[in-house]
């Protein structure tokens, strides 16, 4: 049976409520550059992908439609960019929650695939904490900017760290690759800046990525492969189960 809320109809979605479906999983994406090579959706699309593996693995779980707006004013300065301010993103998500636990959902998963969505991500879990205390919300992909999960199998792989990159690198175009094919012009893939450096993220928050990388790439998508991509993915969605299995006894948040 699907899990897809967009693909169901109100009867399927009652159903699978009565039969204990009372998880959501909110993908969190964003419009906004990745380099010359992906598209503006590539968070979006990795979101959800993420969203649906994983509740393709936790039983009585639901997948929302993904947002495609995030905040993503350190792309400011490059075409296509649309995004929301934090407390409009915060306010999205409360909004949402509510009309979801209005139909029986009790716990709600925040999944993003966007590093410029973790204030939003806080904020909002804050607000749900107060309004619908009886909302469990665990938060994903909320804290660093590339995960655990991923940065381990690329050191098993040789990637350098510097490589996989921070945005439209190794990692995010391999995923891409292993996800959504047709959308990657690999022929425009070009080194861009790669840095490990730990002061890299102070800088892009400071001045955002223009100044940094005039490609819009942090790291060297040139030897991406889907299948290590598909690798970063099932490790993404092994440690997210993880995190949430535990999740039933332990505090309301969950860092990623
Ligand atoms: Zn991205």
């Amino acid at each position: 049976m699907s899990r897809v809320l967009e693909t169901m109809t109100w009867p399927d979605v009652a159903g699978a409520v009565a039969a204990g479906a009372t998880t959501v999983i909110l993908p969190l994406g964003a419009t906004e550059q990745h380099g010359p090579h992906l598209p503006l959706s590539t968070d979006t699309v990795r979101a959800t992908a993420l969203a649906e593996a994983l509740a393709g693995c936790l039983p009585g779980t639901l997948v929302a439609p993904a947002l495609p707006f995030g905040c993503s004013d350190e792309h400011s300065g490059f075409a296509g960019l649309i995004g929301l301010d934090h407390d409009t993103l915060a306010a999205v998500i409360v909004d949402c929650a509510r009309r979801l636990a209005g139909w029986g959902i009790a716990r709600l998963v925040l999944l993003s695939a966007h590093g410029g969505n973790a204030a939003a991500l806080d904020r909002a879990a804050a607000r749900l904490a107060d309004e619908l205390p009886a909302l469990e919300v665990a938060v994903l992909g909320g804290g660093a900017a590339v995960s655990e999960a991923v940065l381990a199998i690329a050191a098993a792989e040789s990637v350098p760290a510097s490589a996989l990159g921070l945005h439209a690198g190794e990692g995010e175009t391999s995923e891409m690759l292993a996800l959504r094919p047709d959308l990657v012009r690999m022929h425009r893939a070009v080194p861009g800046m790669c840095s490990d450096d730990e002061g890299l993220i102070a800088a892009l928050e400071r001045e955002g990525l223009r100044a940094v990388t005039p490609t819009g790439i942090l790291g060297n998508p040139t030897g991406a492969e889907a299948g290590r991509g598909r690798r970063y993915l099932a490790a993404q969605t092994a440690s997210g189960r993880q995190r949430l299995d535990g999740a039933a006894t332990a505090p309301r948040k969950v860092a990623s």
